[in-house]
């Protein structure tokens, strides 16, 4: 069976509303609904329940990656949310062993999943342009286990990547127009290329240079995400959505410029 051990990260789980990220360690975890030692955790199986210092029944879940990015990142800028993250990773094929630039890295969620995927033997190049955000994306990322398989770089992409023969170059900045002549040296051919924007104008300009400069199969894509309030004989959506993160676009490298 699957038990807590000392320096697991655990989730908490209360309701549907409220789940909390904790560490087994020797700590006190207070909630609005009483409070746990959690040292005591350690040992219990995965999925058990355990009981607060007023009765309040929480479980024992394996959190999950997205479990980290939303509740224990620190986010100064925006970040690719996990809808967009995954039709990322289903729309280009990301997975085991791909070497892929990202820029810029600001929080450092996507550059998670990016290297969530791309284990054990792939990696994930990170380019930021300011080094205040490198140094919260190394800390963010730490707490994840995943900084084996991604290098964080302090640079403008603007000026170029410094690798070669990549498989994605994946983009989330103000300006991927700029890059695109960048992202087509660093490509491989039929290498994928992938950018997130939040505004229809940056969509507008970055597939028409796209275009221009030899890239096919270009795709804009939006996702929307609903969630549900599931009760027999009620179910509807519910009342509020995010109703906006950005839009994506995606193509692949072709030879018809050179
Ligand atoms: N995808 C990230 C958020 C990126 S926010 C996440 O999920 O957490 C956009 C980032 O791009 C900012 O941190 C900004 O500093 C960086 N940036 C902007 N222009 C850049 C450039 N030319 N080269 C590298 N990074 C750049």
């Amino acid at each position: 069976m699957d038990v807590v051990n000392e320096g697991d990260y655990i989730l908490l789980y209360l309701d549907g509303r409220r789940s909390f990220l904790v560490e087994a360690t020797d700590r006190v975890f207070h909630t609005h609904r009483g409070y746990l030692k959690l040292k005591e955790l350690i040992g219990q199986p995965y999925g058990s329940q355990v009981k607060s210092s007023i009765g309040v029944e929480f479980t024992l879940l394996k959190p999950a990656l997205r479990d980290f990015i939303l509740k224990k990142f620190r986010r100064p800028t925006q970040i690719v949310y996990p809808k967009d993250a995954g039709l990322i990773l289903t729309y280009t094929g990301i997975g085991p062993g791909f070497r892929i630039a990202e820029a810029g890295v600001g929080s450092g969620a996507l550059t998670a999943f990016l290297a969530y995927y791309v284990r054990p033997t792939g990696r994930v190049y990170g380019y930021e342009i300011r080094s205040d955000l490198i140094k919260i994306a190394k800390r963010n990322l730490s707490q994840t286990g995943l900084m084996d398989y991604i290098e964080l770089k302090l640079k403008d992409v603007r000026e170029g990547f410094d690798e070669r023969d990549l498989d994605a170059v994946v983009l989330d900045l103000p300006t991927p127009w700029e890059v695109i002549p960048k992202a087509y040296d660093a490509l491989k051919n039929s290498g994928v290329f992938v950018s997130f924007s939040p505004t229809i104008n940056q969509v507008e300009k970055t597939v028409e240079t796209a275009r221009a400069y030899g890239f096919v199969s270009i795709e804009a894509v939006e996702c929307l995400e609903r969630h549900f309030k599931v009760k027999a004989g009620e179910t509807r959506p519910e009342t509020v959505m995010i109703g906006h993160t950005g839009y994506l676009v995606f193509a692949r490298k072709s030879l018809k410029s050179t």
